[in-house]
């Protein structure tokens, strides 16, 4: 086993043994052999194109199974047999399709196709499944060159990220072609060595087309749920049976919710679930009480004192603990080997909840965490409606500096940081923020200036499109020649693949200055680290005070 996909790798190298996050090495090996396979299929699906073939299921079925092997989705080996046992089927097809088509064209493939596009299995077991991945892990493929390894996972971990924002967008039926277009040629383009400057582009295209990503995400949730308006949300806990629903799913949440109605249940949210209080969509429910708890490294503490049954929509799941073992419901492309899952909704149908609000009702209430409330909702719209009063107070001078403190929460004591600096900042400073590193400070009262809050949540890490669109909007107010030359500085706290997209999204815009922490991801190699830090100056964070200090006057 050698993974070091997120910034939890043990000694922040990888994990060798066991992951930190609780994938065994088996299933570290079916994961490798998935994205082997993928990586061939997509070279098919390259090939397809330029015959005009797309196959729109094909295009959905790579994401999610890309999606499956970002950090904390899915822990079930079945499920991997299945998606590598697919994946090969559906390869397969495409090639015999398009062979059929040179064949009419009289024509034939000029290329040698990858290794991994003409990989097949004798039959459909898992232990030589685990045994084959072993063989196509991160430092086993064949004849590379080692120091290319950093620069290609690079990217294939930035393809991980915008495929769960594929995912996300496609629960709401959202789709755009030319994500799936450059998810296939970035897969396809990974199986050969390229030079520096040429992965560094693909990444680069990695982040632009991820923001383009969470655009759509954004219009899919403003579509269907309403725009986001500033909301205050209770911690605190009712006195009846309840769910706590984690995760960005907030179909799953709504179509709960729904079902819900009437049976004398209480709804909570907990991470990323927390954006919903925040829509119109969801004001409508009553038994949508409020948010429980925090980021998600705390939801085995958490989790055994709700006392209901807990639903994890998306990517956030650790193993469930004796105590709520019992009580804990995966769906979507979430699982894990012992837990139950709900299983996808049908066409036109709700999911099925029924099974999870039973077991609900026999529960106890919620055990009371905290009592305080945090305010988020400032979504773009929300944002858009104070850009002349921040415009005016940047001009004033009572504004100073807007820190952009966004990303995911993880388990480091270094994170400390974060609580840290949203204290340290001076008075004349604004936090946008979204994203789970924000329970690192959204219970802390900032303030406002002018009237405006010195806290602005925009809600999910998606929602970091929100956070850049507004910025670009108040450069235009501001006469700024882009956004380096704006009173702004980026502190990036990353975790897994989707908080990378949003670093290369940084980076193509050409921001510089950005800081990534709590470390740096370890397999941004010597070359590619130097390469960045030239470019783009890209920083690891230092103290607070030294930090603040940097950050004040643009470094
Ligand atoms: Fe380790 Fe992170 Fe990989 Fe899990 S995803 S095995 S914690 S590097």
């Amino acid at each position: 086993m050698f993974c070091y996909h997120c910034q939890e790798a043990k000694k922040n190298k990888a994990c060798d043994t066991t992951g930190i996050c609780g994938k065994k090495a088996p299933l570290s090996s079916l994961h490798d052999l998935l994205v082997y396979v993928l990586k061939g299929l997509s070279f098919y699906a390259v090939k397809a194109r330029e015959k005009n073939i797309v196959q729109p299921r094909l295009d959905q079925f790579t994401a999610e199974s890309l999606y499956a092997t970002v950090t904390n989705v899915n822990f079930d080996n079945a499920e991997f047999v299945r998606l590598i046992s697919e994946a090969v089927q559906r390869r397969n097809a495409l090639c015999q399709q398009l062979l059929e088509i040179y064949k009419q064209q009289d024509s034939t493939f000029e290329e040698n196709p990858p290794k991994a596009a003409v990989w097949q299995y004798a039959s459909i077991d898992e232990a030589a499944f685990i045994k084959q991945g072993e063989e196509f892990g991160v430092l086993s493929l064949e004849g590379e060159n080692k120091d290319y390894h950093g620069l290609r996972e690079s990217l294939i971990y930035g393809v991980k990220g915008l495929a769960a924002l594929i995912e996300h967008c496609l629960v709401l039926g959202y789709e755009d072609h030319n994500l799936y277009d450059f998810m296939h040629y970035a897969l396809d383009f990974s199986t050969i060595e390229h030079s520096l400057d040429d992965i560094l582009a693909m990444n680069l295209q990695c982040g632009e087309l991820g923001l383009k990503a969470m655009g759509l995400l954004d219009k899919a949730n403003t579509e269907t749920f309403g725009h986001p308006v500033p909301t205050k949300i209770h911690t605190d806990v009712w006195d009846k049976p309840a769910i706590l629903v984690s995760g960005h799913d907030l179909q799953d949440l709504a179509e709960l919710l729904e079902q819900t109605v009437g049976t004398g249940i209480d709804v909570y949210t907990h991470g990323e679930a927390v954006v919903a209080h925040a829509y119109p969509k969801f004001k409508k429910f009553f038994n949508l009480v409020g948010n429980y708890g925090g980021a998600w490294q705390d939801q085995k503490n958490q989790f055994a004192k709700f006392n209901g049954t807990i639903l994890v929509t998306t990517n956030s799941l650790q193993q469930a603990k004796k105590t709520y073992q019992e009580k804990i419901f995966t769906t979507g492309m979430v699982g894990w080997d012992a837990i139950p899952h709900i299983e996808a909704r049908k066409s036109q149908q709700s999911k099925n909840f029924a099974e999870l609000i039973e077991q609900a009702k026999q529960n106890s209430p919620p055990t009371l965490l905290t009592e305080t409330t945090i305010t988020m909702g400032y979504g773009l719209q929300s944002l858009l409606a104070l850009k002349d009063d921040i415009a005016s107070a940047i001009q004033s001078d009572a504004i100073k500096r807007i820190i952009v403190i966004a990303g995911c929460d993880g388990r480091h004591k270094e994170r400390r940081y974060y609580t840290q600096l949203a204290e340290a900042l001076p008075q004349d400073c604004v936090i946008l923020t979204c994203g789970e590193t924000k329970y690192r400070f959204n219970n802390l009262d900032l303030g406002e200036i002018n009237g405006i809050p010195r806290l602005l949540d925009a809600g999910q890490s998606n929602d970091f499109y929100a956070l850049i669109t507004f910025l670009q909007s108040l450069q235009k107010s501001l006469d700024a020649t882009d956004l380096n030359a704006m009173p702004v500085s980026f502190n990036i706290a990353w975790y897994e693949q989707k908080t990378l997209v949003i670093l290369w999204s940084l980076f193509n815009l050409g921001v510089k200055n950005v800081r990534l922490g709590p470390t740096l991801p370890p397999f941004f190699n010597a070359d590619l680290l130097k390469m960045l830090t030239e470019k783009f100056a890209l920083k690891g964070i230092d103290t607070v005070e030294a930090d603040i200090e940097a950050m004040l006057v643009g470094e």
